[in-house]
């Protein structure tokens, strides 16, 4: 057995869905994508499979036959990052998928997908069997991200808008600060509602999971305004100053680009100036 092989341990979440953690190429500390398998009666909808490895292809639609379902409905993919789409095209023709079903994405995701990936445009609302599936317009970690909601089992799907297992990273060009504040704050309204991240262990809490991580985030905005008060700095002293020390390698390009969405929010709403430092071939910011 392949190491892939040996790691595909589907766990029940709810009475509808399974999460299935699938090893893949994703950032650092997180080595795996959660794959969902939503099912009911002989179908199933599938969001994200962020492999293409065939064997774990077959794996999984073999689990699924046992499982009862006959039919796989559409998959689904929360954004457009290889991580969380590369093995959906290639599930959707498999001998499950007889009928071509439809890859889901978001519009403004779809268009950044590989050019050779057929894909359709979200519909608001599916059907999986019984069930009714809503496709919500969640943008933050990308413009287009969707949240997949499955309102019989109180469970909502949130892609990389939140995280099981560190934070979440938001930074230009694909992550808005602005519209992920709007979309934890959405989150936020959801009572006794469990979520399903795309990397780490299930939170059982979405509204606590999302009013922490939206009180992280105005303490860095208040940080990075401290700093500002004390001289004008760029992107790269903001973020050594704030994670000094604390990142993990590779990691400092995200830090990096999650400062920059604060900048950019900030700038947004005229709390911060910028201009060009000629001399350290950068911006610099300042408060206004
Ligand atoms: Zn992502």
């Amino acid at each position: 057995m392949t190491s892939s092989m040996t790691s595909f341990n589907p766990e029940r979440m709810t009475p509808h869905v399974w999460r299935i953690p699938i090893p893949t190429r994703t950032l650092p500390p997180a080595s795996a994508t959660n794959t969902y398998v939503i099912v009911d009666g002989g179908c199933a909808a599938v969001v994200d499979l962020g492999s293409a490895d065939a064997q774990i292809r077959s794996a999984l639609c073999e689990w699924l036959m046992a499982m009862g379902v006959q039919r796989i409905q559409a998959v689904i993919a929360t954004h457009y990052h290889a991580d969380h789409v590369d093995g959906l095209a290639p599930l959707a023709h498999t001998d499950l998928a007889r009928e071509a079903p439809p890859l889901y994405i978001h519009r403004l995701d779809g268009v950044r997908l590989p050019a050779h990936v057929a894909w359709t445009e979200a519909p608001r609302q599916m059907a999986v069997g019984t069930l009714a599936v809503h496709l919500w317009h969640a943008p933050g970690h990308t413009h287009g991200h969707l949240h997949v909601w499955v309102e019989s089992d109180q469970l909502v799907l949130v892609g990389d808008n939140l995280s099981g297992d560190g934070t979440v990273w938001v930074g230009p060009p694909d992550g808005h600060m602005e519209a992920y504040f709007h979309t934890l704050e959405h989150l936020k309204t959801l009572r006794d509602v469990q979520a399903g991240p795309g990397h780490g262990d299930p939170l059982p809490n979405v509204a606590q999971a999302a009013a922490a991580l939206r009180q992280r985030r105005a303490m860095r905005e208040e940080q990075i305004l401290q700093l500002l008060h004390q001289r004008p700095l760029t992107v790269r002293d903001i973020s050594r100053a704030l994670y000094a020390g604390q990142l993990a390698a590779g990691a400092e390009f995200v830090a990096q680009r999650t400062v920059q969405a604060h900048l950019l929010r900030l700038l947004d709403v005229g709390a911060v100036r910028r201009s060009w430092d000629p001399v350290q071939h950068s911006f610099t910011y300042t408060v206004s």
